[in-house]
């Protein structure tokens, strides 16, 4: 049976009273085949060292080292235990302006420190509305992905920007063909198979229905991984 990935991105929320009561609650009932992971923020990251969870980054920086104030370098998260590093999430597009071609720089910077990248894509409301969503989906795939890259160390997760956070997710069919549309074009493009996870608005009350598209590889888990039983019924019905 093929990985599947419950992948939490915690954003900027919890304090360590609620990092602590997460770990003491969080009993997922699930298989060898289900690779959980969380993204904390990085103060709390130590929290999860040294458990079976994968421990993930929310970004890093394109650089290795240097005087880059705030930022995180990969091979320092690699050095610290992280796992995996979310890259091009839709909140680093909108707030940080990152484009297509940084996170390729990043996405290579998390190879160089050997961890796997989850490369965030996903359309605007105006452009799904427009019936734009595979030509944006392509070009985030072509410029934000290169040839000489690693592709047993990526994942990509679709997440259509209006699903986040706001309760909308679209029809299963949609959701399926997307994620077909993505294999297909990594495929095409660079003649790899990329596991394709869907992320927006998946909570308990959705993933059975989810898990249930056989192409899709797993899931990028916002507000629902925040809460232990939540996130335990997401990772179990996987
Ligand atoms: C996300 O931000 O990656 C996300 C999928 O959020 P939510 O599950 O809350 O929609």
């Amino acid at each position: 049976m093929k990985t599947r990935y419950s992948l939490g991105n915690w954003k900027m929320n919890h304090f360590k009273k609620d990092v602590l009561h997460f770990i003491d609650n969080f009993k997922p009932q699930s298989h060898c085949h289900v690779q959980i992971g969380i993204a904390p923020q990085l103060q709390h990251a130590h929290y999860f060292q040294n458990r079976e969870i994968w421990l993930g980054a929310q970004n890093c920086s394109q650089y290795d080292s240097g005087a880059y104030t705030g930022e995180a370098s990969a091979c320092s998260l690699a050095a610290e235990g992280f796992h995996f590093c979310l890259i091009g999430h839709s909140e680093r597009r909108q707030y940080f302006q990152e484009t297509n071609e940084i996170c390729l720089e990043k996405i290579k910077a998390t190879q160089r420190a050997g961890l796997y990248s989850v490369y965030c894509i996903g359309e605007s409301l105006e452009q799904y509305q427009a019936g734009q969503t595979q030509e944006i989906l392509k070009e985030q795939i072509k410029s934000g992905l290169d040839g000489e890259l690693d592709f047993t160390k990526l994942l990509i997760a679709y997440e259509p920007i209006w699903a986040i956070g706001t309760g909308k997710v679209p029809s299963l069919e949609t959701i399926e063909q997307t994620l077909k549309f993505i294999q297909n074009c990594t495929e095409q493009d660079f003649q790899q198979q990329v596991p394709t996870l869907y992320g927006g608005s998946v909570s308990s009350q959705n993933i059975q229905s989810l898990s249930e598209i056989a192409c899709l590889n797993g899931v990028l888990v916002g507000g629902a991984s925040l809460k232990a039983e939540e996130f335990s019924s997401i990772c179990s019905a996987l």
